[in-house]
């Protein structure tokens, strides 16, 4: 197991776009190596989800899993979902206040609109090409880990400067009305 340091916003290789991982190298065990210390570093941290960039390594992937997590008690569970080199693609024009904070963001939380229908197509850690239909708050956590291989992290995103607040006054003043917001959102969509 190999928890690794998560880079902090400004860091040039968070900043920079990302490499396409070449497929071919997908079985290696240097690219499998990345994929667990990806898993591990995520779960050390209850991150939701966590891009290669962000512990220094400068390739499109990323993780995804939400379990019973504390940072965040409000959003519906994800099956561990490993990406490589993602597409993504908005089905409708209907967007979300997504209220997102982000392991190399520390302290700091924000509004930012997130697309609720996407479709999302790319390699599993086994080298097998996968499309599926991601609906509901599921979708903003694919979008917030996807732009992490464009170097945009949420601060860039930010609709409404005044959103920016810390985890603490978060979690003091906005959590509840935040996890009905929510609710509802996994109510019209099951995810
Ligand atoms: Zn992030």
């Amino acid at each position: 197991m190999t928890v690794r340091k998560v880079l902090q916003i400004g860091h040039p290789i968070l900043a920079a776009r990302a490499n396409e991982v070449p497929i071919e190298n997908i079985p290696t065990p240097e690219v499998q190596g990345w994929v667990d210390d990806l898993i591990d570093t995520m779960r050390d941290a209850n991150g939701a989800g966590i891009a290669a960039n962000q512990i220094g390594i400068p390739h499109r992937l990323f993780v995804i899993e939400v379990g019973n997590n504390p940072r965040y008690p409000y959003k519906p569970k994800v099956p561990l979902t490993v990406v490589i080199n993602p597409t993504v693609r908005f089905l409708t024009e209907e967007t979300f206040v997504s209220n997102e904070g982000c392991l190399s963001v520390p302290q700091m939380r924000g509004n930012v609109d997130r697309h609720v229908e996407i479709e999302v197509s790319y390699y599993d850690r086994d080298g097998q090409q996968q499309t599926h239909e991601i609906r509901g708050y599921s979708a903003c956590t694919w979008q917030h880990e996807y732009d992490h291989l464009d170097g945009i992290l949420f601060p860039h995103r930010v609709t409404d400067a005044q959103s920016f607040c810390s985890w603490d006054v978060f979690q003091e003043f906005q959590q509840e009305a935040y996890a009905s917001h929510v609710k509802a959102l996994v109510a019209k969509w099951g995810a």
